[in-house]
């Protein structure tokens, strides 16, 4: 077998969820919701199998599809995106990356990934021939190393990863970063792949900032995204790729060769969700201010120390004063004998880094407070 796949193991959140389906325990590891999507998007997708989707999409989307999610990501970015030219759909942002990496980077190109990141960016570097160079975001505040960064741009990156707002560490980065990255980009010419899959989770007064409306990063940045997590839809799969047309035709083909394409009726249902008006952006912000309140109150009562995220879903609680050789053991006896599960948080660190398990609160608020009650008890 492929030397390539000894250098990474299988995904570390999908295994704590199936350890969690093993021992029933509270599942806050991968992060998923256990409500439903709105009752609108649940009824188009009733009308869309009944209707005459079931034959492939376009590989580049079905067109409906891709129309409406032009025009969404034209109004929330001020872009002015063509629906031909500058998006490729994709099976989730996980395909979406995985097309961005391999359209950015030659084999035996270096890529630059912080770290913790999220645990697809290694592995995608690694199976498209690239090598990744991490960089440290330093807790409690996740912030990087400005000369160590650019060293590594100087080292010839070809391109950087950046997840924004971040998954682990929930990290939303200011304009100001953002525009020190972009000088970077331009300055030794290379190529940024947002992961902007939280775009619409921003804990106020925190704010987001889609890197590719920054002057001049229009031209080298692919970013990704999905409908996963805006619209409560992971199992959906259903993501893109946005950037300028030379990018795009050569992500169109990456894509075509990996999966040919969405699934059709759901890219015909999910018209809807993008054609939701601004109030239901409002509201999932509403319900995410709510969910993550009544979480990181559970989690200041275990006297644990923890990251309070300023975007996404989920908070590093720190473990090391219950003296656990390592986090993979901290989780497995949470699921065991506290009955909620986490991921160990060594899992998106490069660094042998073991004093974290990372949470999420996707969840309806009785599974917080379940879970949450739980953790406080047990801890
Ligand atoms: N992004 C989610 C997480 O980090 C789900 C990952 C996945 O399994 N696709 O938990």
């Amino acid at each position: 077998p492929a030397r390539r796949l000894e250098v990474f193991t299988e995904s570390v959140i999908r295994e704590m969820t199936r350890l969690s389906n093993r021992h029933g325990s509270i599942n806050l590891a991968q992060g998923f919701p256990d409500f439903d999507p709105p009752a609108e998007l649940i009824e188009a997708l009733a009308v869309a199998i009944r209707g005459p989707h079931h034959q492939y999409a376009v590989t580049w989307g079905a067109p409906r599809f891709r129309q409406a999610l032009a025009r969404k990501h034209s109004q929330y970015t001020g872009l002015d995106l063509d629906a031909d030219r500058h998006l490729v759909v994709t099976c989730g942002s996980t395909e979406a990356m995985m097309v961005a990496m391999m359209t950015a980077c030659d084999p035996g190109d270096k890529v630059i990934v912080f770290s913790p990141f999220y645990e697809n960016y290694a592995a995608d570097a690694i199976l498209s021939g690239a090598i990744p160079v991490h960089i440290t975001l330093h807790a409690p505040n996740f912030e990087f190393d400005r000369t160590e960064l650019r060293q590594a741009f100087a080292d010839g990156a070809k391109a950087i990863v950046i997840c924004n707002p971040s998954n682990p560490c929930g990290k939303v980065f200011t304009r100001e970063e953002l525009l020190f990255i972009a000088g970077l980009a331009e300055e030794f010419d290379a190529f940024v792949l947002m992961d902007e899959v939280y775009e619409h989770i921003v804990y106020a007064p925190h704010q987001h900032t889609y890197f590719a409306t920054l002057p001049g990063m229009w031209e080298r940045t692919l970013s990704c995204g999905s409908l996963s997590k805006t619209y409560s839809i992971t199992g959906w799969r259903l993501g893109h790729v946005i950037a300028p047309e030379n990018l795009i035709s050569r992500a169109k083909k990456v894509h075509d060769f990996l999966t040919v394409g969405a699934a059709a009726p759901l890219q015909e249902a999910a018209v809807t969700a993008l054609d939701f008006p601004a109030s239901y952006y409002e509201e999932l912000q509403r319900d995410y201010d709510a969910k993550r309140d009544v979480f990181l109150g559970y989690m200041r009562q275990t006297g644990l120390s923890f990251s309070e995220p300023q975007g996404a879903y989920y908070t590093l609680l720190d473990i090391s004063p219950l003296g656990f050789a390592t986090d993979t053991e901290a989780a497995a006896w949470m699921t065991q004998e506290v009955g909620v599960t986490g991921v160990p948080g060594s899992s998106f660190y490069r660094e042998p880094e073991h004093r974290f398990i990372r949470f999420h609160f996707a969840k309806k608020e009785e599974t917080l407070r379940a879970a949450g009650e739980k953790l406080v008890e047990g801890l």
